[in-house]
């Protein structure tokens, strides 16, 4: 497979007043860079003319790839399948609506090129609405930022460079691509962040609504859970359950005390149901816990994966870069 310098991917899902222009701009900027490059658009099941236009820009510009879903998948899944098309080094996403803009492309380079695995854009100063785009985003940023310990101001915006090793490792679903400088540090990646343009939307709609924030919310309690407990789910959730099972016990023991020793009635006593549900929860949480560390285990060795990631190793003093651990190419 030919490599190029630089992938830029962009999913696509109804903007065919966008992408002639788009387009246009983003030429101009890969133009001047002196790189060789490719720029991916992956039609996510678009019901306008978007797809016709792609075909068009790739038949009269080889640089450009269209990559076209059955059906509409979502912009997480665009992503995802616009990484595995990409041949680049380096791997830029962004959106295609115009409101992220190219011109930002070299600095994201120039920083990356200062040793960073992933730079991500910060719209510092962002043209959506307050209440219903920016407000909720500065705090679900807040809350992401501490819960995961990779603090940035602004994960929700597309505008980012990856390089590919480290993009193409990252495995997502769902809605999770805002989350992936979060997901990255589980393979010790280094992120950074630097200030971006931001456009207000002229062509088409947001795909979006304020719903999205708690589903953002609920996918924070999953990458927590991947990034600490991927490897070691019983330590999670057999502790908390051997906690449960021990009070359960305990309580459970006293109440049989009282039951013979005291001769008492203990039906009636709320203790017999809070002591029963201890103990119970604590076996389900155990158990669940053995079963994700199997679910782990096919996880790894399925995929031949490590869970661990060699950067390289020094040898008879010669240095090799292994990268060992990084599954090379992923063959789906
Ligand atoms: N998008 C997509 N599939 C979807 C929703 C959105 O490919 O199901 C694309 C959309 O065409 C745009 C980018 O993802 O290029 C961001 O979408 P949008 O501008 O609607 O999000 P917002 O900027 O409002 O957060
Ligand atoms: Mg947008």
């Amino acid at each position: 497979m030919k490599k190029v310098d630089l992938s830029v991917v962009i999913p696509i899902y109804n903007e065919e007043e966008n992408l002639p222009i788009l387009y246009e701009r983003l030429k101009k900027v890969l133009e001047g860079l002196d790189k060789s490059y490719e720029i991916i658009f992956v039609n996510d099941g678009s019901t306008d003319k978007s797809w016709e236009i792609i075909k068009e820009l790739s038949q009269k510009d080889p640089h450009v790839v269209g990559v076209n879903f059955r059906k509409n998948f979502g912009q997480t899944a665009a992503m995802s399948a616009g990484f595995e098309t990409a041949r680049g080094e380096i791997i830029i996403t962004m959106d295609g609506d115009l409101q992220n803009d190219p011109e930002d492309i070299p600095k994201l380079l120039q920083v990356l090129d200062q040793g960073y695995d992933i730079v991500s854009g910060w719209r510092k100063d962002r043209k959506d609405a307050f209440i219903s785009r920016t407000l909720p985003s500065k705090i679900a940023n807040w809350l992401i930022s501490r819960v995961t310990g990779v603090y940035l101001h602004d994960y929700g915006c597309s505008l980012k460079a990856y390089r590919a090793e480290v993009a193409k490792n990252l495995d997502f679903y769902g809605e999770m691509h805002r989350f992936l400088p979060a997901l990255s540090k589980a393979i010790g990646a280094k992120v950074t962040e630097i200030p971006v343009k931001h456009h207000p939307r002229i062509y088409g709609k947001s795909k979006y609504g304020i719903s999205r924030t708690f589903k953002v919310l609920l996918d924070l309690i999953l990458v927590k859970f991947l990034l600490d407990y991927r490897t070691k789910p019983l330590r999670v959730l057999g502790g908390s359950g051997a906690v449960l099972l021990f009070l359960g016990a305990l309580t459970l023991s006293y109440l049989v005390v009282v039951k013979i020793v005291g001769g008492q009635d203990i039906g009636n006593r709320p203790l017999l149901i809070f002591g029963t549900l201890f103990f119970l929860s604590g076996i389900q949480l155990i158990s669940t816990g053995i079963v994700a560390e199997l679910i782990t285990r096919t996880y790894y060795e399925s995929q031949g994966k490590r869970p661990y990631i060699i950067r390289e190793i020094i040898r008879d003093n010669k240095l090799e870069i292994v990268n060992r651990g990084v599954v090379e190419e992923k063959s789906h």
